[in-house]
């Protein structure tokens, strides 16, 4: 099947490793050019070379921190005037900490607001004008299975999530008629940096090893396993490309089948 992404410009942020690495090599396999951003720019630069010598895609990489407003700017700008266009946007980031609301202050639940939420806002304002002037544009977030059951003791991120969501469902409805798809996917367990700290953390509180804990996760999940971040990608792709031109408003667990609820 051609997904249609051929040069596309479709923008990553939080992409130098994970699961928004994943998203833009597969973008870039698929033949869109890619624009990338994470905060530390060696493994930005590094990630950014092995997309463009996998792929023979056109790939930038800007060094921002997504919490930095100005900084953002200048990452979508910079894609904008690389490219004159933005077909595509992939919204992530690192996630809040844990914790549990008797710990939580207030500072903390503004940080992770700022993390997880008004980046997602700003950068959407600042590329709906160019898809809609396009009459093309998909909008991808990626969240959390915590926006369909909440992560014990993940708080920050489960309630930020799912208003994340909340944006995606009533924009979708907004900018339909400009042929501007947002979608959101939420992750289960994927072999990741961040799944492995989460792990660690678990394992040392439970006095487990973390290959101990690894095997915990797993056993939870009815197939069997952890997932590998570039079948996360696989289906990111699709949300992006010309052949999703009907799906929108919508949010997709990947989860190996974690998530038990019915809808
Ligand atoms: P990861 O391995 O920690 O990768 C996060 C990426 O985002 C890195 O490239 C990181 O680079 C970048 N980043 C972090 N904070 C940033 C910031 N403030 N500005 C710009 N870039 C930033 O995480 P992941 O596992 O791929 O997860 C991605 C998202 O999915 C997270 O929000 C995570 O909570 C969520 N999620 C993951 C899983 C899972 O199983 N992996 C499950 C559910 C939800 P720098 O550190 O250099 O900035």
């Amino acid at each position: 099947m051609d997904l249609g992404l051929r040069k596309r410009v479709a923008l990553v942020t939080g992409a130098s490793r994970g699961l928004g690495y994943a998203t833009a090599f597969r973008l870039a396999e698929e033949g869109a050019h890619v624009a990338l951003c994470a905060r530390n720019e060696k493994p930005l630069q590094e990630a950014a070379q092995r997309i463009a010598e996998a792929t023979q895609a056109e790939v930038l990489a800007v060094p921002c921190d997504v919490t930095e407003p100005e900084a953002l700017e200048g990452f979508l700008d910079a894609a904008l005037a690389n490219w004159g266009r933005v077909d595509i946007l992939v919204t992530n980031a690192g996630g809040p900490p844990p914790g549990q609301f008797d710990t939580l202050n207030q500072e903390q639940w503004e940080q992770a607001a700022n993390l997880t939420l008004f980046p997602v806002v700003r950068a959407i304002r600042q590329v709906l004008p160019v898809m809609r002037s396009a009459q093309w544009g998909r909008i991808l977030n990626i969240t959390s299975i915590a926006v369909k059951q909440p992560v014990q003791d993940l708080l920050l991120s489960n309630a930020m999530r799912s208003a994340v969501v909340g944006l995606a469902k009533t924009l979708a409805d907004e900018v339909a008629a400009d042929g501007v798809t947002v979608n959101n996917i939420a992750p289960g367990y994927f072999n990741t940096e961040r799944l492995q700290q989460l792990m660690k953390a678990r394992a040392e509180k439970a006095g487990i090893s973390q290959q101990e804990q690894q095997d915990i996760y797993a056993r939870n999940v009815p197939l069997g396993r952890i997932g590998d971040p570039m079948e996360f990608a696989d289906f990111a792709a699709f949300l992006c490309s010309e052949r999703a031109a009907y799906i929108t408003g919508a949010t997709f667990q990947i989860d190996g089948g974690l998530y038990r609820g019915m809808t």
